[in-house]
């Protein structure tokens, strides 16, 4: 390697960490209510400069409200008849309460090996290894073998209806050609026995499906016999189904896992007993027992203004996930569950994705990583939650979790997403950084 490349190389993994702080200070809290929100545009913005600052072309695209903003810029491949990759991370993140932290969730703190604060590891990381790579090609005149679309985009913590969605319904030119994309919740490691690491790739996302329940009684006074409550015929019924265990179903994704664990591991999964395979999984255990059914959690209530008047209308919130290839068997037994007096609709739905784990793309995710972590082993798997993944898979899109992080072996990484004290580790990031240099040159 000559002296140049190699500070480039030395310069892209300082910048990793610094657009990382950056990026956590500038405050793009999504609550989820469009009134609320804040500092979309400046962080788009900020990500336009950068990019730029080293000669690319960019594109900002407010979508569907004001500020609300997003930036693509596009890097031509040395072979234009090959689809385009798309990279796209989200710019926005959920709230924090300052005070339930150890250093202000907006500082961007880089002490102790880490960079510290919302976003840190959603996704904010996986922006800055992005642009520091995106700037480092530019720097040294890099062609990468096909074109890469670079998407930084809003509002994906709120599904994506000033984001993702957004676009691909009313700019779907801005990702014309694309066939494959990479983006977060992958490509972080797991560490399996000794100095040996499996990265978890994602390859599927369970649908979203939050349903609101309503039950109609008749109102009246609180001191009098009364047959028909809605309060009382509405928590029972989310009781039946929050306490419903919906069948275990093992997809294609998830055998896929379970095999490669088993090989790296030489432990024995089961897969007629799919929740004990499960349990002896460890740290992932949490994550991956989320992928073996379909799962409603009930998470808001709504009935009544006075203590002795019988409301005639109650109403929950139940947020569902439901497997690929479950959607009409899950509708029914939902029915059945809820049974005739409970009218329900859906407040957010979204098909599950999932796409196979082969191909030449994989390959050089998993030989990018080899090359920086020797003995490394890639895995797919499904992600219980969704990301704008959902948005590019409308479009014909492949799409994959990959933002790579070497990660301590006792660093609960999954606790951090929207978690308290969220932050990554510096050298995961600088591995990242590598990672995706290699990677983006493969690609
Ligand atoms: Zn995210």
């Amino acid at each position: 390697m000559t002296e140049h490349l190699s500070d480039t190389r030395d310069l892209a993994e300082a910048e990793s960490v610094q657009l990382t702080s950056e990026l956590i200070r500038i405050d793009t809290t999504n609550t989820g209510d469009p009134a609320t929100v804040v500092g979309e545009r400046a962080a788009a913005e900020y990500v336009a400069e950068k990019l730029a600052e080293v000669g690319f072309d960019t594109t900002y695209v407010e979508s569907g409200a004001k500020g609300r903003g997003n930036v693509f810029a596009r890097l031509e491949g040395a072979d234009p008849s090959r689809g385009a990759l798309l990279v796209h991370g989200h710019l926005d993140a959920v709230p924090a309460d300052p005070s339930e932290w150890s250093v202000h969730p907006l500082s961007g703190a880089v002490q102790d090996g880490y960079v510290w604060g919302r976003g840190a590891v959603d996704m904010k990381d996986m922006v800055a290894m992005t642009l520091a790579t995106a700037r480092r090609f530019q720097r040294d005149g890099v062609v990468p073998p096909r074109d890469i679309i670079f998407a930084f985009l809003a509002d994906e913590e709120a599904a994506g209806d000033y984001g993702s969605q957004w676009l691909v319904r009313n700019r779907p030119e801005l990702f014309e050609g694309a066939t494959e994309a990479i983006s977060e919740v992958g490509g972080f490691s797991i560490t399996v026995k000794d100095d040996v690491r499996a990265y978890m790739i994602e390859t599927a996302e369970k649908g979203i499906a939050w349903l609101k329940l309503r039950v109609r009684g008749r109102a009246g006074h609180g001191s009098m016999v009364h047959e028909d409550n809605a309060v009382t015929k509405l928590t029972q019924a989310v009781a039946r189904l929050g306490t419903h265990k919906f069948p275990l179903v093992l997809t294609e994704s998830v055998r896929e896992f379970l095999a490669a664990m088993s090989e790296i591991t030489g432990m024995e999964f089961d897969e007629d007993d799919l929740e004990g395979a499960v349990g002896k999984l460890g740290a992932v255990a949490r994550m991956v027992g989320a992928t073996i059914r379909d799962t409603a959690n009930p998470t808001m209530l709504t009935a009544g203004y006075k203590a002795n008047v019988i409301p005639s209308v109650a109403e929950a919130v139940v947020d569902c996930r439901v497997l690929p290839g479950r959607e009409a068997a899950f509708e029914r037994e939902l029915d059945e569950i809820l049974g005739p007096d409970v009218e329900r609709e859906w407040v957010a739905k979204l098909p599950a994705v999932e796409t196979t784990f082969d191909g030449a793309l994989v390959d050089a995710m998993t030989a990018s990583i080899v090359a920086e972590d020797p003995g490394a082993r890639t895995v797919p798997y499904m992600l219980s939650g969704g990301t704008d993944a959902k948005a590019f898979d409308s479009l014909g899109i492949r799409c994959f979790g990959f933002a790579p992080l070497r990660l301590p072996a006792d660093l609960d990484f999954a606790a951090l997403f929207h978690g308290v004290d969220e932050r990554v580790p510096v050298d995961a990031l600088k591995f990242g950084t590598r990672v995706m240099d290699r990677f983006l040159r493969s690609c």
